[in-house]
């Protein structure tokens, strides 16, 4: 590798490539480095799963938590999914590791109240090549967690994927668990698809909710899509709600549910206060 950066190097002359060459070659060694340790670090118990709660608007309650993924990597400490996901995605490893998030995830909730709901981030990747119902399955078994609380997370790219991957979802839905559909407004979703899968809530994408106060566009987008999931029976959610402001308009749109730092950060689940019964939000910020 280094000789190729040399040759392309030398190839392209003093030139500014020369530079972006050694750029790419510390980017290339750093990713590989990131490869090989990802590879041990679920066996080495590395992993671990912060938990963020979804909120609903009119009553500020609990409904649940999403799992979020971390990496306590030794030396470079904590690393955020979008750094090791794609890697995983690409080397197959996120299906070992998915399959660890879910039953992780799915003992974690098994002790929470009932009411208490846990979602799951799936990979494409799991859905395409993972057995990905069996490990749903065996994830719910082990934890004698109720089908009915869990809901899986996919984004838009499942349209683009194969036919085995809807029958998967729709599998899934079947087994009771809710299928959700993640970043809504990202992707290259056809509405058509929409009704045809078994989605039983759109989150909006964070990126429409961070331009609500000053885009009217996004508002009449928002407003759109929550709309739309009321004709098709589907719950909504607002992910990434960081102000007040925000929130307001979302209320105004008739949006449902909502997620993001103006509630809570994820956080490990040991500094998590689960709220006993259907404690409301503000009782718990009380606090
Ligand atoms: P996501 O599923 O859309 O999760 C929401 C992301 O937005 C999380 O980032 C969360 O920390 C962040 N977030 C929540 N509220 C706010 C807010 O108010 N403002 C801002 N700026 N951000 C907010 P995180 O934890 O870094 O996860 C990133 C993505 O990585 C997730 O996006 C999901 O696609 C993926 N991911 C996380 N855990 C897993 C996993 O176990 N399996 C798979 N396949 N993917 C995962
Ligand atoms: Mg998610
Ligand atoms: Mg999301
Ligand atoms: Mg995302």
């Amino acid at each position: 590798n280094a000789d190729l950066a040399l040759y392309r190097a030398k190839a392209a002359g003093r030139g500014n490539l020369v530079v972006y060459e050694h750029g790419m070659d510390m980017v290339v060694q750093d990713q590989h480095a990131l490869e090989i340790d990802l590879r041990l670090a679920l066996q080495r118990g590395e992993f671990e799963l912060h938990y963020q709660p979804f909120i609903k608007i009119s009553t500020g309650e609990i409904s649940g938590f999403e799992a979020l993924v971390r990496w306590r990597h030794p030396q470079h400490g904590l690393i955020a999914p979008d750094r090791f996901i794609p890697l995983a995605e690409e080397t197959g490893g996120i299906v070992p590791l998915g399959a660890w998030v879910l039953e992780r995830a799915c003992t974690d909730a098994s002790k929470w109240p009932a009411t208490m709901r846990l979602a799951v981030n799936l990979s494409p990747v799991q859905l395409r090549n993972g057995r990905i119902v069996e490990t749903v399955q065996a994830a719910l078994a082990a934890s004698g967690l109720d089908a009915t609380r869990l809901e899986l997370e996919v984004t838009e790219t499942v349209m683009l994927a194969g036919s085995e991957s809807r029958e998967a979802l729709k599998a899934i839905a079947t087994l009771g668990a809710s299928v959700v559909l993640d970043d809504f407004g990202t992707g290259y979703a056809s509405l058509s698809y929409l009704a045809d899968m078994p989605f039983s809530k759109i989150k909006i994408d964070r990126g429409f909710v961070a331009d609500l106060p000053t885009h009217p566009t996004s508002r009449a987008i928002v407003g759109a899509i929550t709309n739309l999931a009321r004709e098709l029976d589907m719950e909504i959610t607002a992910e990434g709600v960081e102000t007040e402001e925000q929130l307001l308009i979302l209320k105004a749109a008739g949006c449902t549910n909502a997620q993001g730092f103006y509630f809570a950060r994820p956080r490990p689940l040991c500094d998590i206060e689960l709220p006993t019964r259907q404690q409301s939000f503000n009782a718990l910020r009380r606090k």
